[in-house]
């Protein structure tokens, strides 16, 4: 059976099979980094590691890239208000991002391109579109030409008529038509600049996707994945401005998760609703927010109140007592006994429905429902006079099992203070040989646990959070 995707594009449930036979392509669009995420920006991070982890449960071999917008107009404001260049605002809020998202149990993507680093790429991508007559220069800026993309409208389900009444051509912007949008924008004074064949300027938004998904992953992807309100303008001027390029379908399956609410509002900085996620985790165990999230459907908006994520934390407390439970009886079960093989099929076909409810558009909230009659079995069980170590093994195999695609962990791992220390040595000396990603991944891994390392110049200090 295949795992079903509802793709944006179709909207419909589809078979998911990838182009190439046990592998996948999928690119998340990631944060522009000028401030700490909030919880809305947790979602898909959250969501497109469950996907990813999933699918890799499955057996497929994915491959996950997701950028850093590294430049834009918001950076150099941030840049700007802390009296500081856009580089450096980029760097803190990069490591702030790991931080919070590693907390939350998000493995790092394969590759984290940032557009910084993928200027020629971009220039080059911009090029070849106005060779192919799908872009302009005016001004020092350049433009897509929207109107010469037959299909522009199709992942949001608009034509091109109807868009034209909301669209307005801002002051200083000199466009043949209200709809086109910006590929590259000339550097006002003072501003960051990289040069181009049209003077010094950075480039828009929409076009790193394009030609970073391109670079990294090819002209065809299998899943293009991020936040709802992605869909229009961003995917749809991505599709527009790659397959203009390759005349090549640019992703196959376009995924995207719903909003968060705040009590039942609409979080915006006017009315001050924000939640930080650096800010909630100092009073929430990340796991918790993190099943909080998975409890519903990745589509479905997500209600955010105090109580519903108490809930979500008795819930969870609920499913991890349950294996510790299982884990202390098992020094008093028997090997085996008579009616093993009607439990084991029991919990068998347990896993089996939650695999069921997983492969129906990653259902996680049904799959959870699942994990509780998981319980609700285990506690049938351990009621029982003789148990057996064969089943509670496969009790405790299964929790951890389904956990581990969740990205849930079911016991709290307490570290030593000497196998700290340990870790910490073995990051610096991975540092001096330039292995950094050995040396994230121990910084990723403590993190998990709560610990956080403070780099001085006296050396690494590090704290239980
Ligand atoms: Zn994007």
């Amino acid at each position: 059976m295949a795992i079903k995707i509802y793709n944006t594009l179709t909207r419909k449930k589809e078979d998911f099979i990838p182009l190439e036979e046990g592998k996948v392509k999928m690119y998340v669009c990631g944060p522009t980094v000028y401030n700490y995420i909030h919880i809305g920006n947790a979602r898909p991070p959250i969501v497109f590691d469950t996907v990813r982890r999933y699918l890799e449960y499955r057996g497929y071999d994915v491959n996950f890239v997701s950028n850093f917008t590294d430049v834009d107009d918001k950076l150099i404001k941030a840049a700007a208000e802390l009296g500081t260049d856009v580089p450096t605002v980029a760097e803190r809020f990069i490591d702030a991002f790991y931080e919070d998202v590693s907390a939350l149990g998000c493995k790092r993507a394969d590759l984290h391109p940032r557009v910084t680093e993928n200027m020629d790429i971009i220039i080059e991508f911009i090029e070849t579109l106005i060779e192919k007559g799908f872009a302009y220069e005016s001004n020092g800026d350049v433009y897509y030409r929207t109107r010469r993309f037959d299909e522009y409208g199709k992942l949001s389900h608009q034509s091109v008529d109807d868009l034209k009444i909301g669209a307005r051509i801002q002051a200083g912007e000199k466009k043949e038509d209200a709809l086109d949008f910006t590929l590259w924008k000339a550097a006002k004074e003072g501003e960051i600049y990289w040069d181009s064949p049209w003077g010094e300027g950075r480039p828009g938004w929409h076009i790193e996707c394009s030609a970073m998904a391109r670079k990294y992953l090819g002209d065809t992807i299998d899943i293009h994945a991020g936040g709802q309100d992605l869909t229009f303008p961003h995917h749809e001027n991505e599709i527009a401005q790659s397959e203009a390029l390759t005349g090549k379908t640019f992703a196959r399956y376009w995924m995207h998760n719903g909003y968060i609410n705040i009590d039942n509002e609409k979080m915006s900085k006017s009315l001050g609703n924000f939640v930080l996620v650096h800010d909630i985790l100092k009073s929430v165990d990340p796991q918790v927010l993190r099943f909080f999230m998975l409890a519903v459907h990745y589509r479905n908006p997500i209600n955010f109140t105090d109580e519903l994520l108490r809930n979500a934390g008795s819930g969870l407390e609920r499913l991890k007592t349950s294996y510790q439970n299982l884990k202390h009886r098992l020094e008093v079960s028997a090997n085996l006994t008579t009616n093993d093989d009607e439990w084991l099929d029991k919990i068998s076909d347990l896993k089996n429905d939650f695999i069921k409810e997983m492969d129906d558009d990653f259902n996680t909230a049904d799959g959870i429902s699942i994990l509780f009659e998981l319980v609700k079995q285990a506690n049938y069980y351990l009621m029982e006079e003789n148990t057996s170590e064969n089943v509670i093994v496969s009790f405790m195999n299964t929790f951890e099992e389904l956990f581990s695609v969740l990205g849930l962990q079911l016991e709290t791992l307490d570290l030593l203070d000497e196998e700290i220390d340990n870790l910490i040595q073995e990051r610096l000396e991975a540092r001096k040989n330039r292995n950094f990603q050995r040396a994230d991944q121990i910084r990723d891994q403590l993190k998990e646990m709560n610990i956080i390392l403070e780099d001085t110049p006296q050396g690494t200090r590090w704290k239980r959070g």
